[in-house]
């Protein structure tokens, strides 16, 4: 790490500075310039803090030269990191981008079946639906619980389609792992630490939603809360940002996140059209961005009556347009995959 000093700092500064480092074992040089002191210390950032240089008199500023991701990022691990499941589906890599489908809410077994039939049938490997959900009002629907776990974990058995859902409390971790086979921590929840530490205990996939006003850096730094605590089978998930203008979206989808991230971290990261934009419309022109982008899969919400969804009808397809969707996606992937070769100023 470097350590700039302010412009009026003393000797006595530097030398408190080059004093705490050189007793947590790290390296120091000093280079004194007409304006500026710059300490370069060389040693592990994990015996300090960074909040104890910070709070020293004549600190300007600290720059780390390694991502704070350690876990996550991509000088810890070159290759991207492939997650499998039982049934052989693989996310990450050079593995074809997948599909997660589904209502945003569980409502009801019979529309649930409905979506998840044609899902498997046009070749979708995952089933999406929320059974305890996040609601802004207290007054909306906010999901069935277990009687969803339970229906999702039937559409299953009938379809072979792996199950992802969310998590809200850690106090529901068990039963929730009992039916999902990727447990989903959602945008408002992404920096529920107690949440991602419970999480990163138990030894399930989990998909990690952008928060709404989240920096990269702190969406990997999330991440590594999971990882951290054993769990290193994290997908990212962007879900869009809230912006200034939501005249005609909902959040701003923030797609340039998408290659930043696979520069960064060896993590797959699928996008969100749904939530990314609110807007039904624009699911089909996001989901061949976010692809167009890097994207390992794409989640979309699917409901067999949007217009009586309980929950983000809005931001539906209904079965029929989720196919022809589907269809021209993946006639995009079939040429993205002629093209998959990045460019040497990528790396
Ligand atoms: C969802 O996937 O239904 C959901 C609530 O998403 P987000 O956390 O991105 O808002
Ligand atoms: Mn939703």
């Amino acid at each position: 790490m470097i350590i700039i000093m302010e412009r009026n700092a003393t000797l006595e500064n530097v030398q408190a500075v080059t004093n705490l480092l050189e007793s947590h074992g790290f390296k120091v040089l000093v280079h004194t310039g007409e304006i500026y002191t710059v300490i370069n210390a060389l040693g592990d950032k994990t015996t300090l803090s960074a909040n104890r240089i910070e709070a020293l008199d004549g600190v300007k500023q600290i720059k780390f030269i390694r991502e704070p991701f350690r876990l996550a990022s991509r000088d810890r691990q070159s290759e991207d990191t492939v997650i499998e499941f039982e049934n052989g589906v693989k996310i990450g890599g050079a593995n074809r981008p997948v599909f997660m489908v589904g209502p945003c809410s569980v409502e009801d077994y019979d529309g649930l079946l409905q979506v998840a039939k044609a899902a498997k049938e046009l070749g979708c490997q995952f089933l999406r639906g929320g059974a305890f959900k996040p609601r802004t009002s207290p007054y909306d629907f906010d999901g069935l619980g277990e009687v969803a776990l339970k229906y999702l974990a039937d559409a299953k058995k009938e379809t072979g389609l792996l199950v992802v859902t969310e998590l809200m409390d850690s106090s529901d971790l068990d039963m929730v792992c009992e039916y999902a086979d990727i447990i989903q921590i959602g945008a408002r929840n992404m920096q529920n630490f107690k949440l991602l530490k419970a999480v990163g205990k138990c030894s399930k996939p989990v998909i990690l939603k952008r928060g709404a006003a989240s920096t990269i850096k702190e969406f990997l730094l999330a991440a590594e809360h999971i990882m951290y605590n054993g769990n290193e089978k994290v997908i990212l998930c962007e879900r869009g940002l809230k912006s200034f203008d939501n005249s005609y979206t909902r959040n701003l989808l923030d797609i340039s996140a998408i290659p930043v991230i696979k520069k960064y971290s060896h993590l797959p990261i699928i996008v969100d059209p749904s939530h990314g934009t609110g807007q039904r419309y624009l699911i089909e022109p996001m989901a061949k961005a976010g692809l167009v982008a890097g994207a390992d899969g794409v989640m979309v919400e699917v409901h067999h009556n949007p217009a009586c969804a309980l929950s983000d009808g809005k931001q539906s397809l209904s079965i029929e347009q989720f196919k022809q969707v589907f269809a021209k996606l993946n006639r995009l992937i079939d040429t993205l995959h002629l093209e998959n070769t990045v460019s040497e100023f990528c790396e």
